[in-house]
């Protein structure tokens, strides 16, 4: 169908709406009555909804956990699942970040990218299809969370306490266009030891997290080796060294990154462990290095822990170390994999559970999320991929897999489809998130292409 005339004419109060949800700060923050994320989620709920009303549409909040927008009629329903909460600005931006400036044709803000300005052009596509009186055979409901960057307790609030009708196809519109039709199982847990000796030795945030700093205490005694086995490091620049009293201090700078994509990124924390193997070390300390070079060392894919795995949808299994800790006389390790959709998240974790009986490292899950997998050849991979290629003509993309995490993996029959185009710069998370209005118009038509295929 052609939709160029009706895109033209919504361009203007599109950008307007994206703009004012956009305005709304809607980072996590404390729980308030009735508000369980805080002020911000339950504001930008608020907003959207009304927006939604006031587009036409029928509208549902379920105690400011999630919130549904609804148009149609029909037994089956499409759903499009988003979120309005946001990760907070931080710094080095050049606009407010919560201003919805829109200058030399972008709109700056959080929230442009991801979420906001996607899910407000699906509202938009489902404007045109009402207004021109389109037929369509399902409902069409957007879902919107508001805790997907932090807890997703939203979503869990939804499906275990809502046990709402879910929808029998649906996409998110959170990730990368074209299709992500496989994300990789999510499995993070610590490994726990008891200590007695005094270690300072720390690295790392977040499980999630490649670690971009690590540092150790060690006794002055081992300065000489110490600088030797420093010099002798395939990256020498990663390390300082300082000498204070009778101490010698080590500090190891990797680069941070993201575990989905630990590629990216060098961890501090294993390679400070790698330098530490060649020294002479005694006790608990020895006992450590030994243990994390043995289970971990500076490969990226579960080699040491004996968990590799790779299928030909996903690639490899990925095994970041993402913190060490040492509290209340007990060390931690937070580890994260990212597995192939061809095992089960269960089977990993047994094959670590089996690597560390006799180690005296207790296991311990902490979460866990289910892979993502619809088949490349099926009808919602292929109508979504059909309705990417028809706007954009590019024939060269195909559907991917990822090791990061979208609300797709939360139903059945779902996946991530957009917004952010291959050509487009990618500034989710980052300073100066904006979102060009060539793009949104782009995203306008692909997203009323694939509405229309996919309700039809
Ligand atoms: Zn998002």
């Amino acid at each position: 169908m052609d939709f160029k005339k009706q895109i033209e004419a919504v361009m203007e109060p599109l950008a307007q709406d994206i703009s004012a949800l956009c305005q709304i700060n809607s980072v996590e923050g404390e729980p308030q009555p009735g508000m369980p994320f805080g002020e911000g989620p339950a504001k930008a709920l608020e907003a959207a909804l009304a927006l939604g009303e006031r587009l036409g549409f029928r509208t549902e909040n379920f105690d400011n956990y999630v919130g549904h927008i609804e148009m149609g009629e029909g037994e089956e329903m499409l759903g499009i699942l988003g979120h309005v909460d946001v990760v907070p600005a931080g710094e080095g931006w050049d606009f407010d970040p919560w201003g919805g400036v829109i200058a030399d044709g972008k709109i700056f803000g959080r929230g442009t990218l991801d979420d906001k300005g996607p899910l407000v052009t699906c509202l938009y596509a489902m404007k045109i299809l009402k207004d021109m009186g389109v037929t369509l055979n399902k409902r069409v409901r957007i879902i919107l969370g508001t805790n997907e960057e932090t807890d997703w307790n939203c979503m869990a609030y939804y499906l275990n306490e809502v046990k709402p009708e879910l929808p029998t196809i649906a996409f998110s519109p959170d990730s990368h266009f074209p299709v992500t039709y496989a994300e990789m199982g999510l499995l993070q847990y610590t490994l726990t030891r008891e200590i007695s000796e005094k270690l300072e030795i720390e690295g790392g945030n977040a499980f999630n997290s490649v670690p971009s700093k690590a540092s150790v205490v060690l006794d002055g005694k081992y300065a000489a080796d110490l600088e030797a086995a420093v010099a002798a490091y395939a990256d020498p620049a990663m390390f300082a060294i300082e000498k204070a009293d009778d101490k010698v201090i080590l500090r190891a700078t990797g680069v941070g990154a993201h575990a989905a994509y630990l590629w990216e990124g060098k961890n501090a924390l294993t390679h400070m462990m790698a330098v530490l193997g060649q020294l002479p070390l005694e006790g608990e300390l020895k006992e450590v290095v030994d243990f994390v070079n043995g289970h971990f060392g500076t490969c990226l894919y579960g080699e040491n822990m004996g968990v590799a795995c790779s299928d030909d949808d996903c690639g490899p299994l990925t095994l970041n170390l993402g913190k060490i800790v040492v509290e209340d006389g007990k060390l931690v390790l937070c580890c994260d994999s990212r597995i192939p959709v061809a095992f089960t998240v269960d089977s990993i974790e047994e094959a670590v559970k089996a690597k560390m009986e006799g180690t005296g490292y207790a296991y311990e899950r902490v979460s866990t999320e289910r892979p993502l997998y619809v088949p490349k050849d099926s009808e919602l991979v292929q109508t979504l991929m059909e309705a990417y290629r028809t706007v954009t003509g590019d024939t060269e993309s195909q559907p991917q897999s990822s090791g990061g995490a979208t609300y797709s993996r939360t139903m059945d029959n779902c996946v991530a489809f957009g917004c952010l185009l291959p050509d487009q710069e990618d500034t989710m998370h980052q300073a100066n998130e904006c979102l060009e209005l060539e793009h949104l118009k782009i995203w306008l038509e692909i997203c009323l292409e694939a509405i229309y295929q996919l309700a039809k």
